[in-house]
């Protein structure tokens, strides 16, 4: 994807105040993120571990949501989990259950979205093979990465609708 300052970013969440929004801790590195290998930008916030972010390209158009991380989903050291994006498979906590509020009126009624997703959401690199999953790792398929990739996408798109009330 192509780069993204801040300013982009506080504007593409779509499930926040404007505060909250405003007070997102945003990466320090951003011009030294590996772009050209990103589908989607995700982090978790520096100052407030149980916090996430994730902003993809879609149709032209940022889309940004944030997540709050529920719980690791790993109960033990040898438990593997799967994030439900990439479908690497991670042990020791490298997945987690984010959660992100809905937008509009069932936001406000407090619903929202739960997803297993990789821990640090670095989805785009465990696919590319530039960074490795801890235990774990892509499966074995006979599937060409842009496959991967389109598969990863769709799963994303798929979420983020949800959390825009589009699809049930
Ligand atoms: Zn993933």
């Amino acid at each position: 994807m192509r780069p993204l300052t801040e300013r982009e970013i506080r504007a593409s969440l779509i499930n926040c105040s404007k505060g909250e929004a405003k007070r997102a801790g945003v990466p320090k590195d951003l011009p030294d993120q590996p772009w050209d290998d990103l589908d989607f930008l995700g982090w978790r916030d520096p100052g407030a571990p149980e916090r996430a972010y994730l902003v993809a390209e879609r149709d032209g158009a940022l889309v940004g949501v944030a997540l709050r991380v529920t719980s690791g989903a790993a109960r033990g050291f040898t438990a593997r989990s799967m994030c439900s994006l990439c479908l690497t498979t991670h042990t020791n906590g490298g997945v987690a259950l984010m959660s992100a509020r809905r937008t509009g009126e069932a936001g406000r009624q407090g619903n929202s979205v739960g997803q297993y997703m990789c821990a640090d959401l670095a989805c785009s690199l465990y696919l590319r093979g530039t960074r490795e999953a801890a235990g774990g790792g892509v499966i074995d398929e006979s599937l060409t990465l842009e496959d991967k990739l389109a598969r990863t996408r769709t799963n994303l798109y798929v979420f983020l609708d949800k959390v825009a009330a589009r699809a049930a």
